[in-house]
């Protein structure tokens, strides 16, 4: 079996790795907080290397799930680059941008280290159960090389195009999220005030045409219950509508919403903090209008 290194065990790093242990993969991880690793490794059949050079050395694999691109970049820097070997491949699993992805394959490819960018969608419950989907950027063949392992927490794994490609993905699928998300919130503030329950509210709009993710699963399970459980960091989420917000300046691509998604995911994230969940975000709707979803 292909030995692999995971770096970056953070909200979704951390039961990624756990289904690439318990898949069988011979398995050292390496996160920048030490502790993390070392009761990841306590927990599970894996190795914690105390630099990510070490993690990376002698892996056939190194998957790395980190904040954004610069973050892997800065590992790379800081002895990565050095510890991984010539014919091995980097499996990116950040929500990346599109243009670091590619300068950073092409630092690999000097080294003759493939690269796939392979951002996921699903949430932590996806990466627990091994349902997340995987958008890939990069070489056919690399791709088919790390497969086995992104199926060990992936279900629909898609192969978008080249180096870069899976990021690009990614970041509209988050501004679409974060679109549905405020849109989402708008709508059942305003009819809260109308006097309509936003339990009704989604019971019309999820058998309607108004229904998103938004509405069918954060808004129950998040925001009704005010549980506002912290999986995925809204900060997060800023970086990537930003990145879609790029990518369509770049390809001149006339982009309101989009740009708008960014803003307000910026705005959020300065009223709320780096802490917050994305679902966060509708607590300034809610702020504005002085009502709650509820
Ligand atoms: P977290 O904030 O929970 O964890 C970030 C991880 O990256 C931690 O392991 C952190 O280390 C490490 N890290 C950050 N910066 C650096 C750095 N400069 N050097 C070394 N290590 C660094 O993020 P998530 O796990 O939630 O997200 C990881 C990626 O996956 C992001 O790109 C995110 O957008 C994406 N994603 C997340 C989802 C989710 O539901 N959470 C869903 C889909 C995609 P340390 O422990 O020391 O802080």
């Amino acid at each position: 079996m292909q030995k692999v290194a995971f770096v970056g065990l953070g909200s979704i790093g951390r039961p990624m790795a756990r289904r690439i242990a318990a898949a069988g993969f011979p398995l050292t991880v390496w996160n920048r907080t030490r502790e993390r690793a070392t009761a990841f490794a306590g927990e599970h059949k894996a190795r914690a290397a105390t630099t990510a050079a070490e993690a990376a050395s002698g892996a056939d694999v190194v998957v790395t799930c980190l904040s954004t691109s610069l973050d892997v970049s800065d590992v790379l820097d800081a002895g990565l680059l050095d510890g991984i070997g010539a014919g091995s491949i980097l499996l990116d699993c950040t929500s990346g941008d599109p243009a670091t992805s590619r300068q950073i394959a092409e630092r690999l490819a000097a080294k003759q280290v493939g690269f796939v960018d392979a951002p996921v969608s699903g949430g932590v419950r996806g990466a627990e159960e091994g349902t997340l989907t995987v958008m890939c950027g990069g070489d056919a063949k690399d791709l088919d090389r790390v497969r086995p392992v992104i199926e060990a927490f992936g279900k629909k794994i898609v192969h978008c195009g080249p180096v870069g490609a899976g990021d690009a993905v990614k970041a509209m699928n988050q501004a679409l999220l974060a679109l549905t998300i405020w849109g989402t919130g708008e709508a059942l503030v305003a009819l809260a005030k109308s006097g309509v329950s936003a339990q009704v509210a989604l019971e019309v709009i999820n058998a309607s045409s108004g229904r998103s993710n938004a509405s069918m699963n954060l808004f129950p399970e998040r925001v009704l219950t005010r549980a506002f459980p912290r999986t995925f960091r809204l900060a997060l989420l800023d970086k990537d509508a930003r990145i879609a917000a790029q990518i369509a300046r770049d390809e001149r691509v006339p982009a309101p919403l989009t740009q708008l998604a960014a803003d307000l995911c910026t705005l959020a994230r300065q009223e709320l903090g780096e802490d917050a969940d994305h679902v966060e975000a509708v607590k300034v709707i809610e702020k504005w209008a002085g009502a709650e979803i509820r």
